[in-house]
């Protein structure tokens, strides 16, 4: 990865989360010197993993959607794509309802049914909530606002509150940690906003739309790998990164934060801003304010996950799928137990089983009033509500982020198009890269820092 002539132009990397460091490595290969800093301790942001027991299990993301393939695309230049793996559940995930598991209905996509009927048969949805969602089948097209509403509203109005509150919300409410009545359609859900604009009937928009876009978040088994894993963490990537920096030369800073934009851009040619908003705001403020107090209108919810090796024996049930989730009405601490050996083949024990219990969404924070204890063992307690769980853990590791995950409310896209707008006035060599714009998951975010790279390269050679 090193160059062999001096580097000609230099960036400085505000921020050593994947974001970050995927536009130092492309900014490190065109021949830039890249000088990375980092508030903490370590690298990759959520990209972590960390010992439970005597394995390093990930901390943050587990997994990457196959589909957006940056994240392939990262794996095969640090020679890791032979390594991925894929999830070996059968079934996607249970729903649990009142004291009960439900197989998400076959058929669907983000919640959202394609087959009514294979909706009446699960049994998560009553007859009438099944007999409502008729209506999106004839129903006018639902009005926007500006282009753009809520996953809740639009779901509400075409499908009824009982799919919307017990798939939809769980689905899509649950991969961000988000309320979905507040959560943007183009930017938090974009192949819903897809099925929109072909619409008007979702159901019948996905159904159409099932076959031509791959492998489906929510359906039944697919062919095709929906998502990927890397034995040893996600965090790998990070690692491969960081290695290839190193071998380089890269100026490599942890516990390095940057408290004044202006003396960063006065010491490089270019300057990438990769932290979560509320930085990026603090950051911008003397540069571009009127970014910075856009930035700052960014909320974000926070969650708090307890991974747990639980003997084998003391897990009374089959687990024949990748998890389950709580859905919101649940009123549970928990929003999901993902049965992280039966999920990944490289987390499986023959005498143990590794569960990760999440809690934490966008106006919940009710974890943060708990001890570590406290918050395995409500987490446990809530999961006893649906799984018999006889053993207590023989390992544990909890893990908090706070912020977590950027919330996209209706109106995002144009908000994000006014801060970068804003920048690329006040500050051409300044790039904004991560979660918090166009995308959350580890592709979305390697993207971003890749793309971030590409046009500094282009404007400034
Ligand atoms: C629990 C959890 C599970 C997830 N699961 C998945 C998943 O399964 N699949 C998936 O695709 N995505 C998942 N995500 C989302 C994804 O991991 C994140 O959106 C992504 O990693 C964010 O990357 P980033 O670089 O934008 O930000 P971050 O990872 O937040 O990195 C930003 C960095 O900036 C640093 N920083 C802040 N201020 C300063 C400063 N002033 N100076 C220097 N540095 C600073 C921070 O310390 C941090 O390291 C998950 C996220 C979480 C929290």
């Amino acid at each position: 990865m090193s160059t062999s002539s001096a580097p000609t132009r230099s960036a400085i990397v505000i921020g050593g989360g994947i974001a970050g460091l995927s536009a130092a490595f492309d900014l490190h290969r065109a021949g830039w010197r890249v000088d990375i800093h980092e508030a903490a301790g370590l690298w990759g942001g959520k990209v972590q993993s960390s010992p439970v027991g005597d394995r390093l299990v990930d901390a943050g993301p587990d997994t990457f959607l196959a589909r957006a393939t940056a994240g392939y695309q990262m794996c095969q230049d640090l020679g890791l794509e032979g390594e991925l793996t894929s999830p070996v559940a059968p079934v996607p995930a249970y729903i649990a309802r009142a004291g009960r598991l439900y197989p998400l209905p076959t058929g669907s996509m983000l919640g959202v049914p394609t087959d009514l009927d294979a909706l009446a048969n699960n049994g998560l949805i009553s007859a009438e909530g099944v007999e409502r969602a008729k209506v999106d089948l004839s129903a006018d097209a639902t009005p926007l606002v500006d282009g753009d509403i809520s996953i809740g509203a639009l779901c509400r109005a075409r499908l009824g509150d009982e799919i919307t509150d017990w798939l939809v919300d769980p689905l899509i409410g649950g991969i961000n940690a988000s309320d979905i009545d507040l959560l943007s359609l183009r930017a938090g859900a974009p192949i819903l906003a897809a099925a929109y604009d072909l619409g008007p009937s979702l159901v019948k928009s996905l159904g159409e739309m099932m076959p031509s876009t791959g492998p489906t978040l929510g359906s039944a088994k697919p062919a095709q790998p929906v998502f990927y894993g890397l034995p040893g963490g996600i965090a790998r990537i990070v690692d491969g990164i960081i290695a290839a920096l190193t071998a380089g030369g890269a100026g490599l800073h942890l516990n390095s934060p940057i408290a004044s934009l202006a003396d960063a851009m006065a010491r490089a040619d270019a300057v990438v801003v990769a932290t979560p908003t509320a930085a990026a705001a603090h950051l911008l403020e003397p540069v571009s304010p009127s970014a910075a107090a856009e930035l700052a209108a960014i909320p974000y919810s926070s969650v708090a996950q307890a991974v747990v090796e639980i003997p084998r024996s003391g897990v009374e049930r089959e687990l024949d799928a990748s998890g389950i989730m709580f859905p919101r009405g649940e009123g549970r601490l928990i929003t999901a137990c993902t049965w992280l050996s039966s999920k990944w083949a490289h987390y499986h024990r023959p005498d143990s089983v590794l569960l990760r219990l999440s809690s934490g969404r966008y106006g919940d924070e009710r974890n943060a009033a708990l001890t570590d204890d406290e918050l395995v063992d409500a987490l446990l307690a809530d999961l006893r509500s649906v799984e018999a769980v006889t053993a207590e853990p023989i390992a544990r590791r909890v893990k908090r982020w706070t912020p977590a995950f950027p919330q996209y409310a209706p109106g995002h896209l144009a908000r994000v198009e006014r801060i970068l707008g804003a920048v690329a006035a006040d500050a051409p060599a300044l790039r904004l890269v991560g979660a918090a714009y166009r995308g959350i998951g580890v592709p979305a975010c390697i993207d971003d820092g890749r793309s971030a790279a590409a046009s500094l390269v282009d404007a400034l050679g």
